[in-house]
């Protein structure tokens, strides 16, 4: 009989009643049968080999032996308190220990007969021993069934309820009998042959019971690709359709704007790279489509004069544009920026900021509905504040981190013909992250740093040698340049004794009392902080002493030294941003991070590779790899959850990339969605919708 395992109840199942169902509902979200098919193991040992004693040793993984107890010894009191089985296999001896659950154990193990016990063997004055091993009566335990044995995640709430892995290996072993029929399968037959994968039936099995290793690597590549596939395939769908619906402005030529900006205005010759993203984003504004377009671009790789170029081709088409920064001060920059590249054309740039107000705001505002307006620059405040536009062709967001999703589509009412949109970012985000986040997004990509520049020279030093730190400042603002001491802190805390700014400010002043010292930090007043960055972007202060508010944008190319104070808190994408600021100017720059001694396997390794390598696409990948893609910089904003299963999206980006092709392949050859091969597709799609996520939110 075929039973719907989404509808089948995890009490049906002999051996669960209402009580045991309650803690799996409630530790692991499992209702149904299908929820415990899909409650895979997260390792799997073979337990087709027995060990004699006299075999083992400290360095062995998880081994087991067959033997008996010959004796029970209780020793030590309150938290030493523990219990020592003395163990034999006819020949030697060994010892197997519990500090807990010793009543449960002196109560069931019996003497003289005959055990199988599994655990991580440990060597104590001379004597091999066993911590909390696994005891299970030898004849319970049929070896020949059990090559591979899975072990399940258990929540320690769990464990305290009386449900661990064996429970749920027991579980999962019972549902197998029940199953006197084949799981339906959920992709077309085709797919499984052209990419030779296991039949799902097959791979549920295999994935909690794998005969060999193999079987286990096969079962877990179907699964994972699915996963990962209905995940294109829900992305692809929905942008093809948003594709085929959206009007979008035509920009159809370049004018005269654009081309007296390149022939007379242009500071320096463009990198390929900046070309390419031009060509590219000019081609998606002249399609009559809507442009949905993430450009990325380590730190100093010219994206603002890009976003300046091509909000000039939207001017030639006669419409507006605006541009939003995620800080004040850069907005600002911009400003600047844009307005002397501009010279004396007739393009009119304003600024619009909390800081901008009174009769200035109004005339910015009445300039923006009228049209007269050509570039608004601003921050987030331009959303918030209802701002309208006579004829808003394109919208420019730089350093995308900062900007979550919702933000991004408040940006234009609807029923209304869109403007373009180009994110900006420099927190270059990891391939197969971006098809799966922002797989909405075409994506452009600047790998080319202007010609000149000379890599930043990284280096780690502890805290404990500032002397040699404060030479190395001195000596380069001597030469005429400027350095940057960034701070974790604002304030000292009671609990952490990292530095803060205040005080390094004052250190500061103190050990160079012949230089100015500047300091921002994000509780200062926006205009003291203006006036703070005003006076080191001039040169009038030497040494800015800084909490990571410094961290996105700002351009001070005759700053040279980037001095990090407990780099240890900062995590590897932060790092890299906070390097750009330095670097940019022709002359050799360094970053300094400055850590105290103690320093975990994984702050090593972030340190390290801060050293190693400038490429923010290297960071970034790694960056996924320390700490997975929840936690990456901007993810948590996107407000999409990530709910895989098994598939992990900082290890199998092959699988990724694999999965999308597929997914382009079904798309480019079922337009209509209506081939009879491909419905278990769209059945399984519109499943997935009700049950799991909903992707039409990472418009
Ligand atoms: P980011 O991509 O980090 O926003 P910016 O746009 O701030 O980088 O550019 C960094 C610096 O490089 C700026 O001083 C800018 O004027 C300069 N720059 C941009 N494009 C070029 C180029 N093609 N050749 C030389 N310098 C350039
Ligand atoms: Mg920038």
């Amino acid at each position: 009989m075929t039973r719907d395992l989404k509808h089948t109840d995890i009490t049906y199942l002999p051996g669960i009643g209402p009580a045991r169902a309650k803690i799996l509902r409630e530790e692991l979200n499992i209702n149904t049968w299908h929820d415990l098919l899909y409650y895979f193991p997260y390792k799997h040992i073979d337990r087709s080999r027995l060990y004699s004693i006299s075999e083992l040793s400290a360095d062995m993984p998880f081994v087991q032996v067959k033997g008996q107890f010959l004796s029970f010894e209780e020793s030590g009191v309150g938290r030493k308190r523990h219990l020592t089985g003395h163990f034999t296999d006819g020949h030697m001896v060994m010892d197997l220990v519990w500090f807990n659950g010793i009543k449960y154990i002196t109560k069931n193990i019996h003497l003289h007969r005959d055990y199988i016990v599994f655990g991580r063997p440990s060597e104590f004055n001379g004597r091999i021993s066993i911590s909390h091993p696994d005891v299970d009566s030898a004849d319970s335990l049929v070896l020949s069934k059990m090559s591979m044995q899975p072990y399940y995640t258990i929540p320690e709430k769990m464990k305290k309820r009386g449900l661990n892995s064996r429970s749920l290996e027991h579980f999962t072993s019972t549902l197998f009998l029940q199953l006197d029929f084949s799981i339906p399968e959920t992709l077309p037959e085709y797919i499984l042959q052209r990419l030779h994968l296991m039949p799902l039936d097959q791979a549920l099995r295999c994935i909690h019971y794998p005969a060999t290793a193999d079987e286990l690597s096969r079962a877990t590549f179907r699964l994972k690709f699915e996963e990962l596939f209905y995940i294109q395939l829900s992305i692809l769908r929905y942008t093809r359709e948003r594709q085929r619906q959206s009007q979008g402005h035509v920009f159809a030529r370049v004018g005269e704007i654009f081309n007296t900006f390149f022939h007379q205005n242009l500071p320096f010759p463009l990198t390929g790279a900046q070309k390419r993203v031009i060509r590219e984003m000019r081609q998606d504004m002249g399609s009559g489509k809507q442009m949905n377009r993430l450009l990325q671009g380590d730190v100093g790789s010219g994206k603002t004069l890009v976003a300046l170029m091509i909000m000039l081709i939207g001017i030639d088409n006669g419409f507006q544009t605006c541009i939003m920064a995620p800080t004040e001060i850069l907005a600002e920059q911009h400003v600047e920026t844009f307005r002397s590249m501009l010279g004396n054309m007739d393009v009119r740039v304003e600024l619009l900021t909390g800081i901008v107000k009174g009769k200035k705001r109004k005339s910015v505002l009445e300039g923006l509905k009228t049209g007269q307006v050509n570039i608004l620059v601003g921050t987030h405040a331009i959303i918030e504040d209802n701002v309208s536009f006579y004829n808003l062709g394109l919208v420019v967001i730089d350093e995308q981190h900062r900007f979550g999703v919702a933000q991004r589509a408040k940006l234009w009412e609807k029923n209304i013909v869109p403007p373009h949109v180009l994110v900006m970012t420099a927190t270059p985000i990891p391939r197969t992250l971006a098809m799966t986040l922002y797989g909405d997004l075409d994506v452009s990509v600047i790998d080319e740093l202007p010609p000149g520049r000379k890599p930043v020279k990284t280096i780690h030093m502890y805290d404990n040698n500032p002397d040699l730190i404060h030479q190395g400042i001195y000596q380069q603002i001597q030469e005429g340049r400027q350095v940057y001491v960034v701070y974790p802190l604002i304030k000292e805390s009671e609990h952490l004794s990292y530095k803060n700014v205040e005080e390094g400010f004052v250190h500061m002043q103190k050990v160079f009392p012949m230089f100015k010292v500047g300091m921002v930090h994000g509780q200062m007043k926006s205009a003291d902080k203006e006036a703070e960055m005003q006076k080191f972007i001039l040169g009038e202060t030497q040494i800015l002493v800084a909490t990571t508010v410094i961290e996105v944008g700002v351009n001070v190319p005759n700053a040279s030294v980037m001095v990090i104070q407990n780099a240890e808190r900062f995590g590897l994408s932060q790092l890299h941003q906070l390097r750009g600021r330095v670097g940019r100017g022709a002359d050799q720059s360094f970053c300094v991070l400055v850590t105290n001694y103690e320093l975990s396997k994984e702050t090593r390794k972030r340190i390290q590779i801060m050293t190693e390598t400038n490429d923010g696409f290297e960071i970034a990948e790694a960056d996924l790899k320390l700490r997975g893609p929840g936690d990456l910089e901007g993810t948590q904003q996107s407000g999409i959850a990530f709910d895989l299963h098994i598939a992990n999206l900082a290890r199998d980006g092959q699988l990724v990339q694999l999965a999308r092709d597929t997914a382009n392949y079904v798309l480019d050859n079922d337009p209509e969605q209506n081939q009879p091969q491909n419905a278990v597709l769209w059945q399984q799609l519109r499943e997935l919708h009700e049950h799991e996520f909903d992707w039409s939110m990472i418009s």
